[in-house]
Formats: C-alpha cells, structure tokens, sequence
C-alpha cells in the first residue's frame, strides 16, 4: 500500500486520481492504458496498483467482479491525505 516514504509526483497523484474511477469502472481502454504505462515505469505505483488489483479484481475482471464496498472512498480519501 502507500506509504509516506512514496516519493510522489505529480504524475503520480494524477495516476492515483484516476484510478480511484478505475476502481469505480468509470474509466475507458485508452486511461486504463495511459495509467499501464506510467506504472510500467513507476515501481511504487505498481505496488500500489497490485495491491488495489487484488483488493478489486480490476481491468481483467471488471464486468465480473464488483467493487467492495467502501474502496473507491477509502481509495480517494488516500488521495486527500497525499495532497494536503
Ligand atoms: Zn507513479
């Protein structure tokens, strides 16, 4: 999960905007795609996203899996506490 010793960046703040609508299946193919990209080249990020595919079932089963209830809020409530 995140941590405070993540060294984030802007790019980073906005990959983890977005996939709180990741988790919420808001997102289409191509930022599903963008986000894939900058976690390729982004270790904490892919920490992250591994631990939240887990935790949701994203990308591979987002029509079968439902997303747990309170994730996306405690996902954006994350992000919160990363930008103050
Ligand atoms: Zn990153």
């Amino acid at each position: 999960m995140i941590t405070t010793t993540h060294p984030h960046n802007a790019r980073c703040l906005d990959l983890f905007k977005k996939l709180s609508e990741y988790i919420d299946q808001e997102l289409d193919a191509a930022t599903c795609r963008q986000i894939e990209q900058h976690v390729k080249n982004c270790p904490p990020c892919q920490a992250c996203l591994e631990t939240l595919k887990t935790t949701a079932g994203l990308c591979h089963r987002i029509e079968e899996a439902p997303v747990p209830t309170g994730l996306s809020d405690r996902l954006k409530k994350m992000i919160n506490e990363l930008t103050v």
